[in-house]
């Protein structure tokens, strides 16, 4: 196994960390059944997109359904 040749310093190691805080999710609430879902992604609780179902749900999958 490759072994680092010097210790990364406290100052090294949180600048690289710097970038690593996470973001929350944008969810808006889907025109059809009002669950929260992501924008421009096809709602996994009832399977609308656009004013139409695109695919269907079934309720097997519903529980399972996470965004
Ligand atoms: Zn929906």
């Amino acid at each position: 196994m490759a072994v680092p040749k010097k210790k990364i310093s406290k100052s090294r190691r949180d600048q690289r960390r710097a970038h690593d805080a996470l973001t929350a999710k944008a969810f808006v609430e889907c025109p059809n059944c009002g669950e929260a879902k992501r924008p421009h992604h096809v709602c996994p609780s009832c399977g609308h997109y656009g004013g139409r179902e695109v695919a269907k749900i079934s309720d097997e999958v519903r529980r399972f359904v996470r965004v």
